[in-house]
Order: structure tokens, then sequence, then C-alpha cells
């Protein structure tokens, strides 16, 4: 039986923060932008005690909580502490698969040998994460991706939860919005149809639920029964790194799509960061409500890793798309003729100008309105390599299950 890990950092921005600076602690602490129009990009456990989220306006979170604290990112000093991170991964495995600075399955199947079983492993990695950076992870274990993506959400901070062997069991009495890519909207419209945990969705008539869920629908069924052979892709092999999404109403003008592809960017550039590369060019995937698929790519002037640059490359591209009256099912941004990023210095939030900051928030802020708030963070990760995605689905929260040979995330707790 394979033996995966999912690891995820606790807060990561606010605690690193929290750790450099020590009047931090014990504070409600939030990343972001100091402008009242932005989003919140971490929250500190105190934050959220007052019922602060991750990429809440950051008026809300001021209205929840009098006494917040706002700390403006810092990008590059996340992008080292994310190298310390992963160099703890990769002790134990080579197979390691970065989704974000701060999260990342491993595989440490042929690991246990050496190291002891999954849930030794896990614990080890803990412990030598607290080493190197003074952070908490947590952890699941589990013999599958989504399994284990699931059960280290399940007990933070500094949670490890294994999964047993019968993993349908371990899944059958957690709520529906627990799978990926049902939120807000699709959730009600699942419990009304008398879908209350992911055991239902197991136990569901595959066609029942395909009227319910659309393509997808089947998929859902698969992974609530515990099924999903997706291997574990280390990113440092990976031809391409992508984000993509299918969106359930399709988007009509050329400033909706814009504004996916900047959160398509901004999880591309956390994962090539986490990963220590930088992409040489940049592919823009459209597919249209009749399933066309086009594409465009460029060739970048030097080497990048940044949200801005690659969004700025997306924004040159999907000019060369025919867009007028499109109807856009799916929008994708993937980097490609990777190289280690050796030479670039990594940066998420490089536009330091307060302006141009907030111009990049609201327009997240105005995505998150549209979509609702998961998809930005909440990216459905497709690698480029996958010869084809599978076909999209019906409705959804915005966004879909990746195929199964490529990997998705789940809601992002941070
Ligand atoms: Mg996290």
């Amino acid at each position: 039986m394979r033996q995966i890990l999912h690891v995820d950092m606790d807060a990561f921005f606010a605690s690193v923060e929290q750790r450099d600076d020590p009047s931090l602690r014990g504070k409600p602490v939030v990343v972001g932008g100091a402008n009242r129009r932005g989003v919140v990009a971490a929250a500190s456990y105190e934050a959220r005690e007052f019922g602060v989220r991750s990429a809440m306006p950051m008026a809300e979170a001021h209205r929840r909580c009098r006494n917040l604290v706002v700390v403006s990112p810092r990008g590059g000093r996340y992008a080292e502490v994310s190298r310390r991170v992963f160099d703890v991964f990769h002790e134990y495995t080579p197979l390691v698969e970065g989704l974000s600075l701060d999260e990342a399955f491993l595989d440490v199947t042929a690991s246990r040998g050496l190291f002891g079983d999954g849930a030794t492993i896990a614990r080890r990695i803990k412990d030598g994460v607290l080493e190197a950076t003074g952070l908490t992870a947590s952890a699941g274990v589990a013999s599958c991706k989504f399994a284990a993506k699931i059960a280290s959400d399940l007990d933070k901070p500094n949670g490890l939860t294994i999964v047993p062997g019968d993993v349908a069991g371990f899944l059958a009495p957690l709520p529906i919005e627990r799978m990926w890519g049902i939120g807000p909207k699709t959730a009600p419209t699942l419990r009304r149809l008398g879908y209350q945990t992911l055991g239902d969705l197991a136990k569901a008539d595959p066609a029942a639920l395909e009227r319910a869920l659309g393509s997808w629908g089947p998929e859902v069924r698969e992974l609530a029964r515990g099924n999903d052979p997706r291997d574990v892709v280390p990113d440092r092999e990976a031809k391409s790194i992508g984000a993509e999404v299918t969106y359930e109403l399709d988007l009509t003008t050329r400033d909706e799509i814009a504004r996916t592809l900047l959160a398509h960017a901004s999880r591309v550039a956390e994962r090539l960061t986490a990963a220590g590369l930088a992409a040489g060019a940049v592919v823009v995937k459209l597919k249209l409500h009749d399933f066309t698929l086009l594409t465009r790519r460029t060739t970048l002037p030097s080497p990048a890793s940044d949200t801005r640059t690659l969004h700025d490359a997306c924004l040159v591209l999907l000019d060369r798309f025919p867009l007028e009256r499109a109807r856009v099912r799916l929008t994708g941004v993937s980097a490609q003729d990777l190289g280690p990023a050796a030479a670039v210095q990594p940066s998420l939030f490089r536009d330091e100008k307060e302006d141009k900051r907030r111009g990049v928030e609201n327009v997240l802020l105005r995505a998150k309105e549209r979509y609702g708030d998961k998809p930005i963070t909440f990216a459905s990760l497709l690698e480029d390599r996958t010869p084809r995605t599978v076909p999209g689905p019906g409705a959804r929260d915005s966004e879909r299950l990746p195929s199964r040979r490529a990997e998705g995330r789940g809601p992002r707790r941070s």
C-alpha cells in the first residue's frame, strides 16, 4: 500500500511574521496590504478566533477584530523559509510535489525501510521543520492523495492525522464540503438532494450524481470511496507547472478572463518558487463553451517565477486570442522551459509600490466576489504534461476536479 503524506504549514505567512517579530506573538496578526481595500493573505490563529480568514477583505477583517495587526507581506522572506521547509521534505524522499510555498505531497512508500512507516516519517518531518524554521506544520498520512490532503486539515495547527486502511470508512462521516470543489454554491444543492456526507456521495447512484454535478460526478463518487490512483509527481522533474479552472458560468469578457489568469499566475508562481524553479516560457490556455481548446505561448525575456511577470505575459497572450463573442469555460496558465531559479530573485510581491499592490489586491478581491471566496487559493492545478483534461463539469463552485493524472488541491485553510 502506498504511503502518501500531505504536509501543510500552519498559517504560514502569519507564522513567519510572528516568529521573526516576537512583539507579534499571541496577537491577531494578518498579512496583507495596509490599505483597507485589500484582502487578507494570511491570518494568525489568534486572528482566526475573531472569524478573520484569508481572502477576506481587509475592511471586513478590521470590522471583526478591532485590535487586528496588519503586516505587509515579505514574499522573499516566505520563499526563503519555504526552501528550508522543502529541504526537510527532500531529506525523506525525492518524490515531493509542491502545491504552494507551504504545502506539498510526499510519496514516502519507498522510504519506509530507511525511516519507518508513514506516521513515523510524518512525525520526523514535523520535528525537522520545527527545528529548521521554528514553525509548525500539520500532516496527513494516507494511501492516496485525496485522503492525505483532507487528513492534514482535520487537526490543525500542529496536527497529525493517520488515515486507516479503510479509507472509505474514514471519509464517510465527513461533511460534503470537504470534497474538492464543493463549496457554498454547490453544497446546498447537494444537501437538498440528500447528500450530507462523503459517505452519502460514495453510496450515490452514479447517474444521479452525474445529473447533479455534471461529468465531474463520477469522479467525486470515486474519491469519496477512497479511490484516487494519482501519483505524486515531483516538481523538480516537471516539464511544466500549471493551474487551470473550469467555470460554472462561461466567462464572456476580457476582464473576467484576465482576473482568472492573475489567480492562476499567482498559484503557478508559488509552486515555481517552492520548487526552486523559474519559467522560460508561459502558456495560456482557453477552452471555449463548445470545448474548442486554444493555446498561446510566449518566451519570457529572462526566466521568472514571480506573479507579476507571469501575469503580464498572460495579458500579452490574451490579446492574441480571438475573443470576440467568445464564451470561455476554462482558463489555464502554465509555466514551461523550467530551469533552476538560482539566478532569479524570487518574490511573490514584487510590486512593492502601494498603488500597484492595491491594484492587484483589488483585482483579486473582485475576482473573489465574482467567483466566491475559494477559487484564488483553491486552485485546481493541472500539469500540462497531462495529455488532455477531462471534459468540464456541470455545476461547480468555479472549480473542477483535476483529471486523475493531474494534481489538484482542496480548500486551503493554510
Ligand atoms: Mg498552510
